[in-house]
């Protein structure tokens, strides 16, 4: 497995594969990686030659800097997993390598109504940081292929709103989301949570595989108002939101005939905050 810090480095790697007609994949990450990761590297592999991750904590994307500054990074332990996973490369840039005039660098796109509802309340200016270094990963991959977690879904669907926009020809492929055996979403914050914050955290999938299983038996503002039910008097848990949306555009769906729901929710655990989501239909 090849390690790049730079994009010249890379390029030059993948020049060759291309012209071979080699098909790439890249799989953006942030590092501490876990076996959700590792799923996304996995479904990579059946679609493509060649499998790039990359490993950036991007500062762009962080509304809290103390959220940066404990984002954990156990790069050796996250180069050991990508080496047995068989990806053939990381890139792992510094931040000067990425944003080399400052981080404050300009970048402003039109993410649409979409952008400022769910997390994009919570985290301002997050899809913004999130979208700017995605396309400069792209600029230095040009992939054919991108994995992205139904984990974080709204971020898929502002990805594929900044493909569109700069009309890139990358495919982007949603992986679904990997869990515990009791249910809990894998994450990389999920080391943050004490022992009792482990048991609390259940309250998200707990509370969305209640939507799924009596979806057709309540109306969405009875099932909404159940699962919100859940939250309360779990000391420690603070719930951000908790919707049924329409997964086209995230507005909170009118109708349990729309063709494509989804429940999410975002909870503060102890001091770890953490998002989940169940596609209903
Ligand atoms: P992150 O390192 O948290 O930025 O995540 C990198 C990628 O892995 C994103 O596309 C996430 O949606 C995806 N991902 C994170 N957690 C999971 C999970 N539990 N299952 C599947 N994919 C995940």
């Amino acid at each position: 497995m090849e390690v790049f810090k730079t994009k010249e480095a890379l390029k030059a790697y993948l020049k060759p594969l291309k012209a071979a007609g080699k098909k790439v994949a890249v799989v953006p990450t942030m590092g501490a990686l876990h076996n959700g990761h590792i799923s996304l590297i996995k479904l990579a592999q059946e679609h493509a030659d060649v499998i790039i991750c990359s490993i950036f904590v991007n500062p762009t994307q962080f509304t809290d800097p103390k959220d940066l500054e404990k984002y954990p990074r156990p790069i050796d332990h996250d180069l050991a997993m990508l080496k047995d996973a068989g990806c053939d490369g990381v890139f792992m840039p510094g931040v000067e390598e990425m944003y080399p005039t400052g981080a404050d660098e300009n970048w402003h796109i039109d993410l649409g109504k979409a952008e400022f509802l769910l997390e994009g309340e919570f985290r301002k200016g997050h899809y913004q940081g999130v979208t700017q270094i995605v396309k400069k990963l792209f600029d230095a991959v040009e992939p054919d292929i991108a994995m992205f977690g139904q984990k974080d879904f709204q971020q898929v669907l502002m990805i594929k709103t900044m493909v569109a926009h700069f009309n890139l020809r990358v495919s982007i492929i949603t992986c679904p989301i990997i869990r515990e055996d009791d249910g809990l979403a894998m994450s990389s914050r999920n080391i943050h949570l004490t022992a009792a914050d482990r048991k609390n955290a259940l309250v998200l999938s707990k509370s969305l595989q209640y939507v799924i299983d009596n979806f057709d038996s309540f109306s969405l503002k009875e099932l909404e108002e159940s699962a919100k039910s859940f939250y309360k008097n779990i000391e420690g848990v603070e719930l951000d939101y908790f919707t049924i949306a329409n997964g086209h555009n995230l507005e909170p769906a009118k109708s349990k005939a729309e063709d494509n729901l989804v429940a999410l929710a975002a909870a503060k655990v102890g001091s770890t905050r953490l998002i989940d989501n169940m596609i209903i239909k």
